[in-house]
């Protein structure tokens, strides 16, 4: 036993000088001290002088710099600039525009939890909170969804006035510019209200907020274009859209044919150096009621007018609608949605340079401008759209599945709904904490490139499956189009959000671990950078420096990832309170497993990992749902850790944790060198996978929680609008609750009554009539029983048509007189 001694004491000094990340020095001094403790206390001599042999035969060459340099770092360099994927133009660009917030700590394999929770609560301003109370609150009232998605097909000339006036268009023009200079948060929490109302008005109002000409003029306009642009696009004298897709430019933007030539031309009345554009634009969203395009396109200088350079690349510029060769105008129709959207064309439009947007000085910069600006709108507008609609099918079906009876209970208590509701309630939890994590990053002055893919794609994805769980719970009611539907338009338009600013299965499989991977792991970049450094000795010392800060960080992560999983993830430090604690050690766990999968799959597959859409799109998984489970972990310590909240944190978080071991398992299972990932799946799962979807006892608080009036609920419900006025069915339906709840019990006296006695009436007033007369109620219950009456017809009933209702007047009326007129 005492030869095996040394070698074990060498082996746990290792492991745990790994665990913690000890520098290679202290772990040689740790792990020489130990071994001469061992021998000392009686650990056979041969056995510690071998043990010293083996550490000595490690640590000499990785602390002398003069044998380490030449005989390891020279050699791994050659081999990593081979293994180096390419960067492409785009990707470069990708890659440098954005910044690494709280995201980087959980590609760290051991996230500093500090960084997350020392942040400030997002809060809003006072201006913000007045207009979120006042011109917010009186404009979703004025909306009639009905009106605009079927009978109108566009917005009552009314609420575009209104929307104007108030500003709403220019929520992020700056206050000297007579914008409102609203922060990303208070941004959020509008788009989020309109949103739970019409998905038409909040994308109305969204997108000249978002990517667009005014936060491109704001970051690189000149000072004559944002003085004259600006005011008018705060105040909607110009309404604004932007044209980047086309027929053969989709998900792949920078491939777009559109150009313009640089050449002389006449521009109020002088002769000018410009532009001439030829483009041909698709589902440009505003376009057909724009006034000023924001517009992308290749830009060419054929015969050196401004330079050498032929191809200058994408630059992007204003076109104001009225200019020779625009046409605009036709909409195209997405998804029963009507808000404005359509084609632009343009043959040989003729602009100055002082139109492109920045001047003649960002000709070229055109896709690092759209890049850099994406991240913040891609924050905002999408997140808060899908958590608002999210919140809001949580409240509402929450409700009704209290009020609508079936085999004489409520729906909500039927196991089956009872599952769908607790998903509803999760996913509702969910977007709301990651749409408020990823717009106060911005608000924070971030350029979260990855927290905005995370954000676009899971909250479009949990408000896609929010709806579809409520359409299903409200069976009919859901299905029956009219002003009394308040879910069928939002559950219709749920694709719009998962396919725009970055379809959702790109998103996924390449974005969202594709720049994760570069931008957030603490080494890779440094070593990129590094090993083209053109010195050839500064690239060398730069390379080792970083080369061997990984590899310790690697091996560490192995470690933790074992020690994590063989105990559960049941020990070491962690914040939280005694509820959350066990969370916060478990995303210790999966981020070192993250980091492991991550460095393992960038070593082995350098440059094919970016084909590799699969393991990409479920290490992606991985590292959205810790950016998500910490983003609720900080909501819910930002509220004050309230405990009637723990049911949806809980089913939240073991969701996350679910679909994280789900996505760990697939990526190792597939892993393309498969002995690798058995190897792998040894050190991350050790004792299997065993992380289970939240259990029905869970399902069954969280579901309960929507269906009767409670703090938590209330909360879940804070930021959308449930004012319960004429246009707000959805509104009237939430504020029933307390009344229907406080009724029940004297509706179940009177239905046992019913069912004991020898009733003759069959009409629901006489038999309250009998019932009083009787005395099974009294004349006070009895007006209870009428009111829920009158509240559950309310809630139940669906609309119906004359069938000229239903027809497209626009089209039907204006297409048959014209025939009739043509025959005449
Ligand atoms: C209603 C609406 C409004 C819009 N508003 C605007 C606007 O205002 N301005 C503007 O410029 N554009 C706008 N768009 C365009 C939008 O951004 C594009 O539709 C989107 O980028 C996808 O392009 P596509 O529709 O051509 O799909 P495609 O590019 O053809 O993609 C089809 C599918 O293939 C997937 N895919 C493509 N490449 C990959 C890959 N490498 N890996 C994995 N999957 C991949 C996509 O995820 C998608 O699922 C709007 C679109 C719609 C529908």
């Amino acid at each position: 036993m005492s030869i095996a001694i040394p070698f074990l004491v060498l082996l746990v000094v290792s492991l745990a000088a790994a665990y913690h990340r000890l520098r290679l020095a202290v772990w040689v001094a740790i792990g020489a001290t130990a071994l001469v403790a061992a021998w000392l206390l009686g650990a056979s001599t041969v056995a510690s002088i071998v043990a010293g042999a083996l550490l000595a035969l490690a640590a000499i060459p990785l602390l002398l710099p003069a044998i380490r340099l030449p005989l390891i770092t020279a050699p791994l360099l050659k081999f990593y600039t081979r293994i180096l994927p390419p960067l492409s133009e785009t990707e470069r660009v990708a890659l440098e525009a954005g910044t690494v917030g709280f995201e980087g700590e959980l590609f760290s394999g051991k996230p500093d939890w500090n960084a997350l929770l020392s942040q400030p609560k997002p809060t809003l301003r006072e201006d913000e909170q007045a207009f979120l109370d006042g011109p917010v609150e009186e404009l979703c009232a004025m909306v009639n969804d009905w009106e605009i998605t079927h009978v109108r097909a566009d917005l009552p000339p009314e609420l575009w006035d209104f929307i104007k006036k108030n500003k709403f268009f220019g929520m992020i023009v700056p206050k000297e510019y007579g914008g409102l200079g609203f922060t990303a948060l208070a941004n959020h929490k509008v788009i989020q209200k309109l949103a739970a109302v019409s998905s038409v008005v909040s994308s109305t109002v969204g997108v000249p907020n978002s990517l667009g000409p005014a936060e491109l003029l704001m970051h690189y306009g000149t000072q004559e274009q944002k003085d004259y642009y600006l005011p008018r696009l705060a105040d909607g004298r110009e309404v604004p859209c932007f044209g980047l897709t086309g027929p053969w430019a989709g998900s792949d933007a920078t491939s777009i044919p559109d150009y313009g030539i640089v050449c002389m031309g006449d521009w109020n009345g002088a002769r000018v150096v410009g532009v001439k554009l030829t483009f041909d634009k698709r589902y440009i969203t505003l376009a057909p009621v724009a006034s000023l395009i924001g517009l992308a396109f290749r830009m060419y200088d054929p015969d050196g007018l401004i330079g050498d350079k032929r191809d200058i690349g994408i630059t992007l510029a204003l076109v104001p609608r009225d200019t020779d060769g625009v046409e605009i105008g036709r909409r195209h129709f997405p998804l029963n949605s009507p808000f404005q959207n359509g084609p632009i064309h343009g043959k040989e439009v003729f602009i100055p340079l002082s139109q492109l947007i920045g001047g003649e000085a960002y000709a070229g910069k055109g896709w690092q401008m759209l890049v850099e600006c994406l991240s913040i709108g891609r924050s905002i507008t999408l997140p808060s759209t899908a958590s608002g609609g999210a919140k809001m099918a949580a409240v509402v079906t929450g409700a009704y599945a209290r009020i609508r009876k079936q085999f004489g209970l409520s729906i909500g208590r039927f196991e089956g709904v009872e599952e769908a509701l607790a998903r509803i309630a999760g996913n509702a939890y969910a977007a709301s904490a990651l749409s408020e994590a990823s717009a106060a990053a911005v608000a924070r002055g971030e350029l979260p490139a990855v927290p905005s893919t995370i954000s676009k794609y899971h909250c479009t994805e949990m408000g896609r499956e929010a709806a579809k769980d409520a359409m299903d719970i409200h069976g009919g009611k859901g299905i029956i189009l009219g002003p009394k539907n308040y879910l069928g338009r939002g559950w219709q338009a749920s694709p719009i959000a998962i396919t725009v600013e970055g379809a959702n299965i790109m998103t996924r499989s390449l974005m969202i671990f594709g720049q994760g991977a570069i931008l957030c792991h603490p080494w890779v970049l440094k070593e990129m950078k590094a090993a083209t450094l053109p010195d050839p000795g500064e690239r060398l010392r730069e390379f080792d420096r970083n080369l061997f800060g990984h590899i310790g960080f690697a091996i560490s992560n192995a470690v933790r990832s074992w020690w994590f999983g063989l105990t559960g993830a049941r020990i070491g430090s962690a914040p939280g309170d005694t509820y959350t604690r066990r969370y916060y050690r478990k995303l210790n766990r999966y981020s070192a497993a993250l980091a492991l999968m991550a460095d393992t799959s960038m070593l082995l597959l350098g440059g094919k990992l970016k084909f590799k859409e699969s393991l990409s799109g479920r290490l992606g998984d991985v590292l959205s749902h810790l950016y998500i489970a910490s983003a609720m972990l900080k909501r819910y310590e930002d509220e004050g850790r309230p405990a009637s909240d723990q049911p949806l944190l809980a089913w939240s978080f073991h969701n996350s944790v679910h679909k994280m071991e789900i996505a760990l398992s697939s990526a190792l299972r597939n892993f393309p060198i498969r002995p690798v990932g058995w190897l792998l799946w040894m050190l991350v799962f050790p004792w299997g996978r065993r992380a289970q979807a939240p259990s029905d006892r869970l399902g069954h608080k969280t579901a309960a929680l929507l269906m009767s009036p409670n703090d938590a609920r209330d909360r879940l419900a804070r930021g959308i609008f449930l004012t319960p006025c004429a246009n707000n069915p959805a509104g009237r339906i939430a504020s029933y609750l307390p009344q229907v709840v406080l009724a029940e019990p004297v509706e179940r006296k009177f239905l046992k009554a019913l069912k004991n006695s020898d009733i003759e009436a069959l009409d629901f007033a006489a038999q309250l009539d009998e019932g009083v007369r009787e005395g099974w109620i009294t004349a006070e219950e009895r007006k209870q029983l009428e009111a829920l009456r009158e509240m559950t017809i309310d809630a139940i009933s669906v609309d119906d048509f004359e069938a000229w209702e239903l027809r497209s007047a626009g089209y039907y009326s204006d297409r048959i007189e014209a025939a009739r007129r043509d025959a005449a």
